[in-house]
């Protein structure tokens, strides 16, 4: 746990999601940074995802929350493809099976597309854009992409992680991210190695050596 210095830079963790939220709060735990978050900000205009890619999606999130707190502020846009569904549900992996669904109703979604798939040929990824907005660099946030590549399984197992974690098992292991321990996932993930580049960023930034 490094020292709280009153000084340090705050940045803005700019999600809603609260798995994201866990998952880059613990992975910037080593850095000199004061980390804030969204809910201390309940009057901030709503971000609408319009973009085509993750990294567009992402921009747009850290440049409206850095314009709207004044805050440095990190924004995750991130998904999952899958090869036999020609990429989908992509960038649309937060709204699969609606704008109100569940985490349990979008893995239940992907389930029934691919019932005709075979276990063989059932590869996916996921994929995560991290945009790195500060005041003075508005118009051209840093952006950092990770992948994670592995498979779809036939059923949900685990409780652990969010999203389609119980779906997803990575390429190297047998259980899924909702069974493994969440260290594993927090080393080898796609948002893990997006922040380990933005984590070498934030090092140089505030004059730290890497
Ligand atoms: P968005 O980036 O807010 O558009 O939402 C991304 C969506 O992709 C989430 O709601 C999850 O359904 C899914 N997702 C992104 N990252 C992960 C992950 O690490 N595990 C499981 N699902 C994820």
């Amino acid at each position: 746990m490094p020292a709280i210095i009153s000084d340090a830079p705050a940045l803005l963790i700019a999600t809603n999601n609260s798995g994201k939220v866990r998952e880059l709060t613990g992975l910037l735990q080593s850095l000199p940074l004061r980390l804030r978050s969204l809910s201390e900000f309940p009057h901030l205009a709503e971000v609408a995802e319009t973009g085509a890619t993750f990294a567009e999606n992402a921009t747009l999130k850290a440049r409206s929350y850095c314009a709207q707190t004044g805050l440095w502020a990190l924004a995750d846009d991130s998904g999952l493809e899958v090869d036999a569904l020609g990429g989908a549900p992509g960038v649309f992996s937060a709204r699969y099976a609606g704008a109100e669904a569940t985490d349990e109703m979008r893995r239940a979604r992907l389930l029934t597309e691919l019932a005709q798939t075979d276990d063989s040929v059932r590869r996916a990824r996921f994929v995560c854009a991290l945009a790195l907005a500060r005041p003075e660099t508005l118009t051209a946030p840093e952006i950092f992409s990770g992948v994670c590549a592995g498979r779809i399984t036939l059923r949900a197992r685990g409780r652990h992680g969010f999203g389609y974690d119980p779906l997803f098992v990575p390429d190297g292991y047998e259980q899924t991210f909702g069974e493994l321990a969440d260290e594993i996932k927090q080393n080898i993930s796609h948002r893990a190695r997006a922040l380990a580049a933005a984590k070498d960023y934030l090092r140089n930034q505030l004059g730290l050596q890497a």
